[in-house]
């Protein structure tokens, strides 16, 4: 990690197209398309300022560790604590319980049957099922989760739900909601002190292109401070 230079670690996909434009707001454009060029490092217009593309779960890993000094993950990824991050609002979806629309999930939890639950998200699931009491069986996939219960791998899933399409194009359907989901900032501890004058203009851009902040601007409120000083 580099002193005089500033990392955003970014996935592709919905974090990367909705931070886009919070980047504008910051006068920042990045030099390369993601889908055209095979870089995973990628220049922008800001002459300190990379973004480096990783897979959504590994962006609190490059951040916890200083290979990245921010990045934007979603509330399902979150980094250890002291990481305060601040919420973007964007990417903004849930994390649902579903089933076949054929399979009485309320008649199998009220009988406190055992339920197979196929999820890439196994630590929320497993939070949520024993705060309710449901018993269940979880099964670690890493992708098209919709399938497990058209194959008889699960009963019910734990997936992000945004549109509902998915689901509806797989016959199935939301029995639960777990929480809402939005990503957020998140920035290295050491950074911020080291690389403060860099990144604060930075985290105060973020902070005030936020929704939020912008429907706050509109009202007539003062502008937003960036939460993570
Ligand atoms: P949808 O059909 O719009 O409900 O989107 C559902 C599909 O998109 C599922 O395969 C989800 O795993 C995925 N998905 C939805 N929202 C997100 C998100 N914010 N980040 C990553 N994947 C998502």
């Amino acid at each position: 990690m580099s002193a005089d230079r500033i990392t955003l670690a970014l996935s592709k996909g919905r974090i990367y197209d909705e931070t886009l434009p919070l980047l504008q707001a910051a006068g920042i454009e990045v030099l390369e398309h993601p889908e055209r060029s095979r870089k995973l490092i990628l220049p922008t217009n800001h002459p300190a300022l990379n973004v480096v593309l990783v897979r959504a779960s590994d962006v609190p890993t490059y951040v916890q560790y200083g290979g990245a000094d921010l990045g934007v993950c979603g509330k399902d990824t979150p980094p250890p604590p002291p990481f305060q991050p601040l919420d973007l609002q964007i990417a903004r979806c849930r994390m649902s319980v579903a089933v076949r629309a054929d399979f009485d999930y309320v008649r199998a939890v009220r009988q406190g049957a055992r339920i197979r639950v196929a999820t890439k998200y196994v630590a929320i699931a497993r939070e949520f099922f024993a705060s309710k009491g449901v018993h269940v069986d979880l099964i670690k996939l890493y992708g098209s989760m919709e399938l497990a219960p058209l194959t008889g791998l699960a009963d019910a899933i734990v997936d992000l739900v945004s549109t509902g399409n998915t689901l509806k194009a797989n016959q199935l359907v939301e029995v639960e909601r777990i929480m809402d989901i939005s990503s957020r900032l998140v920035v290295n501890q050491g950074a911020l002190k080291v690389k403060r004058a860099l990144l604060r203009p930075l985290l105060d851009a973020f902070a005030q292109a936020t929704p939020q902040a912008r429907a706050a601007q509109s009202a007539g409120a003062a502008p937003a401070q960036g939460a993570l000083a």
